[in-house]
């Protein structure tokens, strides 16, 4: 993976959160997951598509956040349920 860098001071971006969900309250079909990068030095925050955190759901293969469960098996959970 290459190095984050600030455009301003040209120092290394720490990471602030990785696999933050956008507009999860409004956009609940079409999620977008973004890496928070901060710079040290100036304290500019620059927001990267998530690329390391997705993990691949052995039941279905779907991509999702590693922060949360599989939205599909999710939905799938939900509907045995409410089916027993
Ligand atoms: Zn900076
Ligand atoms: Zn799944």
């Amino acid at each position: 993976m290459a190095e984050k860098v600030c455009p301003v001071c040209h120092k290394a971006l720490t990471v602030k959160e990785k696999g933050y969900p956008m507009g999860s309250a409004l956009l609940k079909a079409d999620r977008v997951h973004v890496d928070i990068y901060e710079c040290p030095e100036c304290k500019r925050v620059e927001l990267f598509a998530a690329e390391s955190d997705l993990v691949k759901c052995p039941k279905c293969g779907n991509l999702h956040s590693a922060k949360e469960l599989c939205p599909i098996c999710a939905l799938n959970n939900g509907l045995d349920a409410a089916n027993r």
